[in-house]
């Protein structure tokens, strides 16, 4: 069997289950690139193990609370409020992209390690680092990484990344997004809104000429708006950079959901008599 049969059979199995297809519907929006957001299945890098979760992720159908209340319909799911949180119904969207409590360790971990492979691929690029450097996940960023030879400077503070290139007098903020497949284009718009003072004020303390924002947004299950190739060909970096991001993101909300489920539920508060 080919690997492009085995990826049809893949996809036509997947469209044929009734519950499922929930994240083929959100590939066909108009603004996402459908077979960019497949590229993971099609490389095939994933245990199949975690590719069955990763689709059931995408689809919806894992075993949160939620999930047994209204879905199963399981009479002794009687509450469907987070384990963690206690606010929230315990849905798959909140456990991967809206819990309070895994906000600052989880989230943070997938957004940084997106925004590491940028800055490092960045830095290489523009000569602050030599080709051969360590894997992305291990790479941490210099607050200031600074050559005169190029004139370029590369910030990493707020937004995640700044370039600014002193000989051309251009700018570029950099801000990296994980959001749910359904906030994508929201939160392409707001960083876009975010920085826009700050482009203001940066182009008359720096005197430039240009300065762009760029966020760069995919969605935590790895889906890929067109605008993400926008970013990265504006940032003049290969075209395939999209496949490591998607792989951070995914593989970072498998882990995160695998951890989420495996703790147990705590006795809500209520309960106990
Ligand atoms: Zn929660």
């Amino acid at each position: 069997m080919t690997a492009q049969t085995a990826e049809n059979e893949k996809l036509d199995s997947w469209r044929r289950k009734q519950l499922h297809g929930r994240h083929i519907k959100d590939l066909e929006q108009p603004h996402i690139d459908n077979e960019a957001s497949n590229k993971w299945l099609k490389i095939g890098y994933l245990f199949p193990e975690t590719e069955g979760f990763l689709i059931s992720i995408q689809d919806q159908v894992v075993n949160t609370k939620n999930y047994r209340k209204f879905i199963i319909k399981d009479p002794c799911a009687l509450d469907d409020r987070c384990r963690k949180c206690h606010k929230n119904p315990e849905t798959i969207q909140h456990i991967i992209n809206a819990c309070p409590v895994l906000t600052q360790n989880d989230y943070t971990h997938r957004h940084n390690q997106i925004v590491h492979y940028v800055h490092q691929k960045l830095a290489i690029k523009h000569k602050l680092l030599p080709p051969k450097v360590q894997p992305y996940y291990q790479y941490t960023p210099k607050a200031v990484l600074e050559t005169i030879l190029t004139d370029k400077t590369i910030y990493c503070n707020r937004p995640d990344i700044t370039l600014l290139d002193k000989t051309h007098k251009i700018a570029y903020l950099i801000d990296v997004a994980v959001p749910n497949t359904h906030n994508i284009k929201k939160a392409i718009t707001d960083k876009i809104h975010k920085y826009s003072e700050l482009k203001e004020e940066i182009i008359r303390i720096w005197n430039l000429d240009k300065v762009y924002i760029v966020p760069l947004v995919l969605s935590s299950t790895g889906v890929i708006p067109k605008h993400l190739h926008h970013s990265i060909k504006l940032l003049d970096l290969p075209q395939n950079a999209y496949i490591t991001m998607q792989k951070a993101a995914i593989l970072n909300t498998c882990r995160i959901v695998r951890r989420f489920l495996q703790e147990e539920p705590a006795i809500p508060t209520d309960q106990i008599s």
